[in-house]
């Protein structure tokens, strides 16, 4: 395989850089204006993948008059695929703690949380240790916040921000109807700022180094770097931190095992590119200049020619039909006929034809689901039916 370019590796987010203290010094100088215009002018987007502007978000919650409010650190990452937040907060939690700091100061909240998936007990420890070095600081900077960690119990909607709240306030982690949005009626039904790990320790990059410093990497409507978890047909698996914008051809010729037969953006909730689509594809949140959005972290799964597409699919609706919270009907019921119907067109039992009335089933799902999972089922199911279409049939 020749490459014709490498993409550029960015070391940004894993620089081994301790100077918390004194960044969060030099942000805690200026003025709440000008930290959020510094957050704005970033264009700094959620990295969890919905994609909403930081900035906004802040300033949104900042303006908010209640007086207790809450900054919390959705560390909930359970998309199949993304593996990223978990390797921050191993290397770097400092730097996401000074985000959430930050945040506190400037929308005025006292406490924080961060909401830690349940697999990733192991992780405790070492960050109760970077806690107490952190609560160290904010007393010298005379910040008065502090941060709990919450532990996450394996449901992989809970990673949604509203089931999140729910769960935390000791109830079922199901999805609330928005609006009203965390902004103004989050945990405790208080104004809430919830940040992805990997959106908090950009923040903090952002106040060392400046938004214009940010904005030299990335394109329009997706600005700066992301942290990507490479998995599957490759040969170099692991986390890289790459500038948004990158073609899927790019990606490939880098990453890929020379054999690539299809790439899934985003873990299950996201896209299948197939090999056709790999160069007219650029990897960003949707704008003019790119083709593929990051409905979630940032998983890239790469599958070569070994693969059966039709076993993908399955796994991904099994994990579904597995994960829903159930309180909705589209996508109760909708996950169970998918992963029925694709398995009786696969023995035979069910004539090719009706995968056409499943891709509409993702239709009415993507329309009327209550929340993220149910609406997104529909983005891997009709990528995969429609470019494999001839590997679900019997
Ligand atoms: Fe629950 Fe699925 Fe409805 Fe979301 S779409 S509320 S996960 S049943």
């Amino acid at each position: 395989m020749t490459k014709t370019k490498q993409l550029n590796r960015i070391d940004l987010i894993f620089k081994n850089e301790n100077d918390c203290k004194e960044i969060l010094q030099k942000s805690f100088d200026r003025s709440h204006e000008e930290i959020i215009n510094e957050m704005v002018n970033s264009g700094l987007k959620g990295r969890g993948g919905a994609g909403f502007p930081t900035g906004l978000k802040w300033k949104l919650t900042a303006e908010e008059t209640e007086k207790k409010k809450y900054v919390i650190c959705n560390a909930d990452e359970g998309e199949p695929g993304t593996f990223k937040d978990r390797e921050i907060l191993t290397r770097v939690p400092h730097k996401v703690l000074a985000g959430m700091a930050m945040c506190a100061k400037i929308i005025g909240a006292k406490e924080g949380y961060i909401y830690l998936r349940g697999e990733y007990k192991f992780l405790v420890p070492d960050l109760k240790k970077e806690l107490r070095k952190f609560h160290d600081i904010l007393d010298e900077l005379g910040l008065n916040f502090r941060v709990e960690i919450f532990m996450g119990s394996g449901a992989y909607i809970c990673g949604e921000e509203s089931a999140l709240f729910e769960s935390m306030e000791g109830k079922r982690g199901e999805p609330r109807n928005k609006p009203p949005y965390p902004t103004q009626c989050g945990y405790l039904n208080k104004p809430t700022v919830i940040n992805n790990v990997e959106t908090l320790a950009h923040s903090y990059t952002i106040m060392k180094y400046g938004a214009k410093k940010f904005r030299e990497l990335g394109v329009k409507d997706s600005w700066g770097s992301k942290v990507f978890s490479v998995s599957g047909d490759t040969p170099i698996p692991g986390i890289y931190e790459l500038e948004l914008g990158m073609s899927v051809q790019d990606f490939v010729d880098d990453f890929g095992d020379g054999d690539t037969k299809a790439v899934q953006v985003g873990g299950a909730s996201g896209f299948l590119v197939p090999r056709k689509r790999f160069a007219k594809s650029h990897i960003g949140y949707q704008g003019k200049l790119t083709g593929v959005s990051l409905p979630t972290g940032g998983s890239m799964m790469i599958f070569n020619s070994s693969r059966s597409m039709y076993n993908v699919l399955n796994n991904y609706l099994d994990f579904f039909e597995e994960e829903s919270c159930g309180q909705c009907t589209p996508c109760r019921v909708g996950c169970q006929q998918l992963l029925k119907g694709i398995k009786a067109v696969k023995r035979g039992e069910k004539p090719a034809a009706y995968l056409d009335k499943l891709l509409k089933l993702t239709d009415t799902m993507r329309l009327t689901a209550k929340c993220g999972l149910g609406q997104s089922v529909a983005n891997s199911f009709s990528s995969i039916v429609e470019n494999f279409r001839e590997e679900m049939i019997y």
